[in-house]
């Protein structure tokens, strides 16, 4: 990484691994390497390279992936070396965006970002390693970052990329129209839904099992194309409502991605509480905070009750907590990994939601 601290290439890494946890693969090393700038060639340099060659022999690693974008050139060099399958961050990030998207405005939006990521890198995507490890989609892992335009789009010229581009944009500027007509339209009646949303790493899926003791992550993933995102669960006095899990936010989010990434967050935009989960242990909580609710404001769903989460409770000490207390007074403290904390928030959520108005009819005489 060019520039920023040891800190930092940690962090990133860390969401690096969350994001390929997230897309179904199992990270089973880190790498991390020091230089002013990436190697021409290989990214990492020679002897880094062979290091990691050395790391995915022993590993059984199928996939190599980088946390930057990588030149095409040296994605193929890296591959000569490692003899597996490498792909860049964005291209995960990509996949995970083509599992999240539902609507067909988030489809389409996906399908655009993928086709201009694709467009720079055609000239480098023909080798035949690349051929094979792409098409197996749904099996955990080895289909990540090859999910998406399949191999007939992927042979398809320039030409004829661009042209779908344009029919994309074109679909996309008439389905806006249908979204808002759609939205006023939303059922009051309908089982209220809780959205989570928060950074990638921030724990929202481990916080969405623990709550709804679903524990069947590892198995879901594999259908994470099917709705694995959605979980139907009760409040303590018995209210039904679902609970579902957002796309993280990412740090430094390639710009052509920032359209692809607010359609998938539609969920939040039809959710009656939303459920904004922060790593109370990460180094600039405030900041993330900020950014989520920023962007929150941008797909007018300001108006949502939100409840702030400070998930990983067990790593701060009692002054990081009564720093975060300042900052939001309101919030809840809770630990997915122990289950401190879950008690008062399934509360908070109850307290948040609407109540029927069938039951509303009840209770007036
Ligand atoms: P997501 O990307 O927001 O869905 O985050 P995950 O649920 O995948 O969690 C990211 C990482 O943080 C995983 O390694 C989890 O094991 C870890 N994690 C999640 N919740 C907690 C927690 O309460 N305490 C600790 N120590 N780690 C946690």
């Amino acid at each position: 990484y060019p520039a920023g601290s040891q800190q930092d290439g940690e962090t990133s890494l860390q969401e690096l691994a969350a994001l390929c946890e997230t897309a179904g693969a199992r990270v089973l090393e880190g790498l991390l390497q020091r230089r002013p700038y990436p190697d021409p060639a290989t990214y990492l340099g020679r002897g880094k390279a062979g290091e990691l060659a050395e790391i995915v022999a022993e590993t059984g690693a199928d996939t190599v992936v980088a946390d930057t974008e990588l030149a095409p050139s040296q994605r193929r060099a890296l591959e000569d070396v490692v003899k597996v399958k490498v792909i860049d961050r964005t291209a995960v990030i990509l996949d995970i965006f083509s599992q999240h998207a539902k609507s067909r405005e988030g489809k389409a939006q996906v399908e655009l970002a993928q086709l201009s990521y694709l467009l720079p890198r055609l000239r480098g995507w023909g080798d035949s390693m690349s051929r094979q490890a792409g098409g197996q989609v749904g099996s955990a892992g080895a289909g990540m970052g090859s999910r998406g335009p399949g191999e007939t789009k992927i042979e398809l010229d320039r030409r004829r990329i661009h042209t779908r581009m344009a029919k994309l944009r074109r679909e996309i500027a008439g389905m806006k129209t249908a979204r808002d007509t759609k939205r006023a339209r939303r059922d009051r009646n309908a089982v209220p839904a809780v959205a989570i949303a928060g950074y990638t790493n921030a724990g929202k899926s481990s916080l969405l099992n623990r709550i709804t003791r679903a524990g069947v992550l590892v198995e879901n993933q594999l259908f994470a194309t099917l709705d694995a995102t959605v979980r139907r669960t009760e409040t303590p006095d018995g209210r039904p409502y679902t609970m579902a899990d957002t796309v993280g936010f990412v740090r430094n989010l390639p710009h052509q991605l920032v359209e692809a990434f607010r359609s998938t967050l539609e969920e939040v935009a039809d959710a009656d509480v939303l459920v904004h989960v922060v790593d109370a242990a990460h180094p600039d909580p405030a900041g993330q905070i900020q950014t989520v609710r920023e962007v929150i404001g941008e797909i007018d769903s300001r108006h949502i009750p939100e409840l702030i989460v400070f998930n990983k409770a067990d790593l701060i000490d009692r002054d990081t907590e009564i720093a975060l207390r300042g900052l939001e007074p309101d919030a809840v403290f809770v630990s997915a990994r122990t289950g401190r904390g879950i008690d008062e928030l399934l509360d908070r959520i109850a307290e948040l939601l609407p109540i029927a108005e069938i039951e509303v009819d009840l209770v007036v005489p």
